[in-house]
C-alpha cells in the first residue's frame, strides 16, 4: 500500500498486510498502534495478525511456488523482476526512507544511504539467477551418467529486526527470490511500515500474486507457527540471539534449515601504533552511529595501555560534539531508541556497568536536552575501567554505550576479543601489515575491518562465527542458502543390474 492508498484512521495511517496478491486485514480485524520514536506518539495502525492468517500467507506462498508463472519463467526472467524491483525501490527512496525514520527513528541520512544502496542487492542477486548452474559429474560407475540440479527450497519465512528493517529484509529476499522461492516476510512489529509500504512495488514489478507475503503482527502471537509450519520449508532470521535460539530450536523439530543472523559484542581493537584520529573516528562511528542499535556495534573498545589516556581524552571530546534530535533533520548524528523498551534496556546495563564498578566518561543517562523533545533518547555513554568478564563488556546493549578495555599486548587483545560468546565482527587499528594480518586470522568473528568499520557491500559475505549466527548474507555464495542440490542418475546401457546388489 502506498502512502497515497493508506487509509486514514482517526488521524493515524492505517495498513493493509499483503496477501496472494490481496491487501488484507488480519482475521478478526486486530490492529497495533506503531509509535514515532522521537515524538513518542503513536502513527499508524498496522495488522496484528494471528495463526490464521500465518496459514493463509504460507498457503499463498505455496501455491506461487507452484504457479507455472513463477516456477516455470526462466532464471533470467526472474532475474529482471529483481532488477525491476530495484528500480522501482529507486524510484520510491526518499518515501520509504521518510516512512523509516517516522517509525523507527533512523536518521534520514543513513535511511537515504541505505534506499540508495538496497537496489544493488537486488540488481546483483538478479543478474546471478541464471548464473546457477549444476555439474555433470565424471562419475564413476560405467554407464552412467550423473548430474546435479540447483533448485529452491519452496516457502521461506523471512523474520526481520527492527533495526535496519528494509536492508535486512532485502539481504533475504534478494537471494531466495532470484533462487526462485516464495517468501512470507513477517516484519518486526516495531518497524512493518516500511514493508508495508513496499508490498504495492512487488505487484508493479511483475511478481505474481504470493511470490511475496507479506505477514505484520507480533513474535508471540505468530512466530511458533510460522516457524513450525510444516509448509515453510527454511527460516530466515535476523533477530536477538535469545528469540535465534528458540526459532532454531522450533525449526529442528521439522528438520528445516535456518540462517540465523543474530547479537554482538563487537571490538575495536586499537594498537599503539595506530593513526589515532582514525581509530577514535572508527570507534564513534561503530557505537553510535544508528545509536549503537546495530549488531555490528563496536561496543567494546580495546585499547593499547601505552595510548590508552590520549585515545579517551580524543574519543570523549569528539563524542561530546554529537548532535542529538530529531532524526528527520539532515543535522542530526544520533537520534532515539527506536522502542520504548529498548531505551529501559539501554538505561538498565547503563545502571548495571556503574554498579560493576566501571567509570563512566560520558553520558550515562536518558537525554533530556530539548532538542530531544519527547523522544526515547539516551546520551552517547563512554565506560572506562571496564573488565573483560564485567556484564557489559559480555552481553549486547544495543545502544550508544561503549566498554573501554586495556590490553598490553596482542596475545591479550586476542583473548579479550574472542573472549565473548558472540563473534560477528571486529575492527584492528594499526600501521603494521602484519598485526593486520595476524589479527584478521586469529580474531573469531565473521567480518574484520581494518582500519575502517562498519563497512558492508552486496557482494561481500557477511555473518557470524559462534552465537552470532549460522549462514552468511551478501555475496555469491548467499545464494546457496536459497538452493538445493540433486543428483540425477541415468543408466545410458539400458541393461538391467543384479537387483540384489547396490550399484
Ligand atoms: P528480536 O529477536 O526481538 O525480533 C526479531 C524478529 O523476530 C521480529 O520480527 C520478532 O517479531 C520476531 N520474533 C520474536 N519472537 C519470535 C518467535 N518466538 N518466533 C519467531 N519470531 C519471533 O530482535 P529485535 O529486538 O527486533 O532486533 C534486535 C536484535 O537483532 C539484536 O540482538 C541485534 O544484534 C540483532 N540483529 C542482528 C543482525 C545480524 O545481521 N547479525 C542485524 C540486525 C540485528
Amino acid at each position: 500500500m502506498t502512502s497515497r492508498e493508506a487509509r486514514k484512521d482517526g488521524g493515524m495511517q492505517s495498513y493493509k498486510m499483503l496477501i496472494g496478491g490481496e491487501r488484507l486485514d488480519a482475521e478478526g480485524g486486530a490492529t497495533f498502534e506503531t509509535e514515532n520514536p522521537f515524538s513518542g506518539a503513536p502513527w499508524a495502525l498496522v495488522p496484528r495478525a494471528g495463526v490464521a492468517d500465518v496459514d493463509k500467507a504460507v498457503a499463498a506462498a505455496r501455491t506461487a511456488f507452484n504457479n507455472p508463472d513463477w516456477r516455470k519463467i526462466s532464471a533470467s526472467a526472474r532475474g529482471a523482476l529483481l532488477h525491476r524491483l530495484g528500480d522501482l525501490i529507486a524510484r520510491e527512496a526518499e518515501r520509504l526512507a521518510q516512512i523509516e525514520t517516522r517509525d523507527n527513528g533512523k536518521l534520514i541520512t543513513e535511511m537515504r544511504g541505505q534506499l540508495k544502496y538496497i537496489p544493488q542487492w537486488y540488481y546483483y542477486f538478479g543478474g546471478l539467477a541464471d548464473k546457477i548452474e549444476g555439474r555433470v559429474i565424471p562419475i564413476d560407475k560405467p554407464g552412467m551418467f550423473n548430474f546435479t540440479r540447483e533448485e529452491p527450497l519452496g516457502v521461506v519465512a523471512a523474520i526481520t529486526p527492527w533495526n535496519s528493517p528494509l536492508m535486512l529484509a532485502t539481504w533475504k529476499l534478494a537471494p531466495a527470490l532470484a533462487a526462485g522461492n516464495t517468501i512470507v516476510w513477517k516484519p518486526s512489529e516495531f518497524s512493518s511500515a516500511s514493508a508495508l509500504e513496499l508490498a504495492p512495488l512487488f505487484e508493479e514489478a511483475g511478481f505474481p500474486p504470493g511470490v511475496v507475503n507479506i505477514l505484520t503482527g507480533f513474535g508471540a502471537d505468530i512466530g511458533e507457527r510460522l516457524v513450525s509450519h510444516p509448509d515453510v520449508a527454511k527460516v530466515a532470521f535476523t533477530g536477538g540471539d535469545r528469540t535465534g535460539q528458540s526459532v532454531y530450536e522450533l525449526a529442528a523439530r521439522s528438520i528445516k534449515p535456518v540462517t540465523l543472523e543474530l547479537g554482538g559484542k563487537s571490538a575495536n581493537i586499537v594498537f599503539g601504533d595506530a593513526l589515532i584520529d582514525n581509530a577514535v573516528k572508527g570507534t564513534i562511528s561503530g557505537i553510535f552511529a544508528a545509536t549503537g542499535q546495530t549488531c555490528i556495534a563496536g561496543s567494546r573498545a580495546l585499547v593499547h595501555r601505552s595510548i590508552h589516556d590520549e585515545f579517551v581524552d580524543k574519543l570523549v571530546s569528539l563524542g561530546k560534539t554529537a548532535r542529538m534530535g530529531d532524526p528527520a533533520l539532515d543535522t542530526t548524528q544520533v537520534g532515539p531508541i527506536t522502542t520504548r523498551p529498548q531505551r529501559a534496556k539501554v538505561l538498565d546495563y547503563i545502571g548495571i556497568a556503574k554498579n560493576e564498578g566501571a567509570q563512566c566518561v560520558l553520558g550515562g543517562a536518558a537525554a533530556t536536552r530539548p532538542e530531544c523533545g519527547n523522544g526515547w533518547f539516551v546520551e552517547p555513554t563512554i565506560f572506562t575501567g571496564v573488565k573483560a568478564d564485567m556484564r557489559i563488556a559480555q552481553e549486547e546493549v544495543f545502544g550508544p554505550v561503549l566498554s573501554v578495555i586495556t590490553f598490553d599486548d596482542a596475545d591479550e587483545a586476542v583473548a579479550i576479543a574472542n573472549g565473548t560468546q558472540y563473534g560477528l565482527a571486529a575492527g584492528v587499528w594499526t600501521q603494521n601489515i602484519g598485526t593486520a594480518l595476524t589479527m584478521s586470522e586469529r580474531l573469531e568473528a565473521g567480518t574484520i575491518w581494518v582500519n575502517t568499520y562498519r563497512a558492508v557491500s552486496y557482494m561481500s559475505p557477511f555473518g557470524g562465527y559462534k552465537r552470532s549466527g549460522i549462514g552468511r548474507e551478501s555475496g555469491l555464495n548467499a545464494i546457496r542458502e536459497y538452493l538445493q542440490e540433486k543428483s540425477v542418475w541415468i543408466d545410458m546401457i539400458g541393461e538391467v543390474a543384479n537387483p540384489f546388489v547396490q550399484r
